[in-house]
């Protein structure tokens, strides 16, 4: 297997790293989903996480409280995400750094654009915390962010199912998967790839998006090298 791509941002969901459970952390689930990831940077292609954090708190679930408040618990959460992705990485014999957007210098280094690419230059994956920093945004804004800042290849972003749909595959058995997709098509469609912000990021950039499964860590191989797995959301041609 050869890499198609020299330098890409993974974004993983909160939900893949809560294996079966429905919160927290399945460390065994994490690293089964580093394995692939090793594989991939053994090969030599640089590798930037954004890591999510749904498996412990989303901001705009939270219900009763002051929105702000509740995503700056949201961001917190993907920190606590990001540092158990870094172990299992280390565990894995990798060399990685946790880099966050809002500063708490004793357990990570702060986002550092310029750093961050050195690192990647070095073989060093990079995993990003914190989001944007930003309450009322999402870490699939966050992906979209990041990615046009270290200037990565594509956004692959692998979800709890296997593409976009016409409609929720759980909801509807007739739902039709797609290969492919323009950015204008998802914003029209209102398709549930990422929210607006983050898509209308990735198509003013020219960012491609690949949306996979991560039920099956080893798609994250093959969507480093190029196989047709997933939906891929690109600009018209
Ligand atoms: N969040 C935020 N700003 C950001 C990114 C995330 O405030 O730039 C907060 C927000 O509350 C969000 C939570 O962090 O609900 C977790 O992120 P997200 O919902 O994107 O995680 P995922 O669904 O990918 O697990």
């Amino acid at each position: 297997m050869k890499p198609k791509y020299k330098r890409v941002l993974l974004k993983l969901s909160g939900e893949s790293l809560a294996g079966n459970a429905t919160h927290g952390i399945d460390f065994d689930t994490v690293l089964k989903i580093c394995e692939p990831i090793k594989k991939c940077a053994d090969m030599g292609v640089q590798i930037a996480i954004v890591v999510g954090g749904g498996n412990f708190w989303r901001g705009r679930s939270s219900g009763q409280m002051d929105r702000t408040r509740a995503d700056h618990m949201g961001m917190l959460a993907t920190t606590i995400n990001a540092l158990g992705v870094a172990d299992a990485l280390e565990q894995l014999g990798m060399q990685v750094r946790v880099q966050t957007a809002i500063a708490m210098q004793q357990i990570a280094e702060p986002y550092i654009r310029n750093r961050a690419v050195r690192h990647l230059e070095k073989g060093r994956v990079v995993v990003f915390g914190c989001g944007t920093g930003n309450p009322f945004f999402s870490t699939d804004t966050a992906a979209a962010l990041r990615a046009a800042e270290i200037d990565a290849d594509i956004i692959m972003k692998a979800t709890m199912v296997d593409g976009v749909y016409d409609s929720d595959p759980k909801k509807n058995p007739n739902a039709v998967k797609y290969d492919s997709l323009s950015f204008m098509e998802v914003l029209n469609k209102n398709l549930q790839v990422m929210d607006s912000t983050a898509a209308s990021l990735c198509k003013d950039n020219k960012i491609p998006i690949l949306v996979f499964s991560i039920n099956e860590p080893e798609n994250i191989l093959k969507a480093v090298c190029g196989e047709p797995i997933g939906t891929i959301v690109e600009e018209d041609s």
